[in-house]
């Protein structure tokens, strides 16, 4: 036995599925997953010290690859001084000065620990600021497991729920909470001004991953983009752009600044804590005063604004702010999905790809995916063998055909050489 496996049957003893979140446990590709045990650069060991190319980055943070030396320094530094005060430091008006610097339409920020605490937080917001009950939604968009937010939900909730009901995606929790989220086909912009009209005066806010990564990368159209800052701002309703996933990922400014559009609230997560525990929410400061202790929303955090966090996401920005970093990592990552498509082709397998900044796409279907339904029509057999074909040549992608990848700088061209070669053999097996 493997000791992958050894570990999967111990962790199963004493955890649920044997994962702290359960897009680890590969229930969607089948198999063992893999422990790490570490990770350098692009790579990361598994218990049996084999070694793999990362193509997830944990999920986004780890955009400079990781243990990057100037973050491991910054957080050794920091901890000498101890790793929890519940009293507020310097560090974190620093990391808040930054953010607003960078992501200009956030006047204020309140730093938490989760991109789940930012989003729960930022609509319990916007219902405070707005007075207004009802939130918009789109399929097959995560937003963290707040309850009113697992209602047809991207990631994991894609592999695990019934997503074919309008109702809670996930066991345990209420209708009745449910009834207040409305849920919309992404890029629909007919559905969208529908729902305005039909619930004017009622909606307090709009939430949206403005470039979708958690059914796998779909892209907005620009007139979908527009619809919703448009209608929003007519009905007096919250603009939510979360960020969580693209925020310094696509590019330094977010998607927004992609975009061109200035949201009323962002929620910011992964890359911000370059892997410690750290998310954001921040935007209009009249809104942002709504929360306590100023304002009557209330919203906490024992750990929040913890120095350890904020000393890794401080070392981090100031890699990500070099000049040149996102040029880079949007030609690495363009590099590789086209690498990608091009033996795919000499395979005679049906694939297309996509990708913004350091995050990509790749699909089993003709046309690049531009809503849940299409990306739930396309091939998930060939995804799977896909997956395990790569992972045995030594590259990790994300286990489930509804999840992004991500590219971090340490991707170089040797490496991309590495995952062709892999590739090569992988799309040639698939073809067979
Ligand atoms: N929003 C988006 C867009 C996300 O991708 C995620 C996590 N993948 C979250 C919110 C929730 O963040 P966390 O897992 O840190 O709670």
């Amino acid at each position: 036995m493997s000791k992958n496996e050894a570990l999967f049957l111990r962790a199963q003893k004493t955890t649920p599925g044997g994962v702290n979140s359960p897009v680890r446990a590969f229930r969607q590709v089948g198999g063992v997953p893999r422990f790490v045990k570490r990770a350098q650069g692009a790579y990361f060991w598994d218990a049996d010290d084999k070694k793999y190319i990362d193509c997830i980055g944990s999920w986004g943070p780890m955009i400079v690859g990781h243990a990057h030396p100037a973050v491991v320094k910054a957080v050794q530094d920091a901890a000498v001084n101890s790793f929890s005060y519940g009293a507020p430091t310097e560090g974190e008006i620093v990391m808040a000065e930054r953010i607003c610097q960078l992501v200009p339409s956030i006047e204020q920020v309140r730093l938490v620990s989760s991109g789940t605490e930012a989003t729960m937080s930022a609509l319990r917001l916007a219902r405070g600021f707005t007075g207004r009950d009802l939130i918009i939604k789109f399929e097959g968009c995560y937003h963290g497991h707040a309850d009113s937010l697992l209602v047809k939900a991207g990631s994991g909730m894609l592999t695990f729920a019934d997503s074919t009901q309008n109702a809670p995606s996930s066991g345990g929790v209420p209708q009745d909470l449910v009834k207040h989220t409305l849920v919309l086909p992404y890029n629909d912009v007919e559905a969208l001004e529908l729902a305005f009209k039909q619930n004017a005066g009622k909606i307090a806010a709009l939430i949206v991953e403005p470039i979708a990564g958690n059914m796998n990368l779909i892209q907005p159209s620009a007139t979908f983009v527009k619809a919703m800052r448009d209608l929003t701002t007519k009905e007096g309703a919250v603009l939510i752009y979360d960020e969580v996933m693209t925020g310094f990922r696509v590019a330094l400014g977010g998607a927004q600044s992609l975009h061109g559009v200035q949201p009323d609230l962002t929620c910011l997560g992964k890359v911000m804590g370059g892997g410690m525990p750290m998310a954001a929410f921040g935007g209009r400061s009249d809104i942002m005063n709504k929360l306590a202790p100023i304002g009557n929303v209330y919203q906490a955090g024992t750990l929040s604004g913890n120095p350890l966090a904020v000393a890794a996401g401080l070392a981090n920005l100031d890699i990500i702010t070099q000049p040149g970093f996102y040029e880079c990592l949007g030609t690495q990552t363009k590099k590789f999905v086209n690498g990608l498509a091009e033996r795919a082709k000499q395979a005679g397998v049906t694939f297309s790809v996509d990708s913004v900044g350091g995050m990509f796409g790749l699909y089993f279907s003709e046309k690049i995916p531009t809503s849940y339904a299409d990306v739930t029509a396309s091939d998930i057999e060939a995804f799977k063998k896909f997956f395990h074909l790569m992972l045995d040549n030594g590259v990790y992608l994300a286990p489930s055909a509804y999840e992004a990848g991500f590219i971090s700088i340490a991707h170089d061209d040797a490496v991309l050489a590495e995952m062709f070669s892999a590739a090569e053999k992988s799309f040639a097996a698939l073809a067979r």
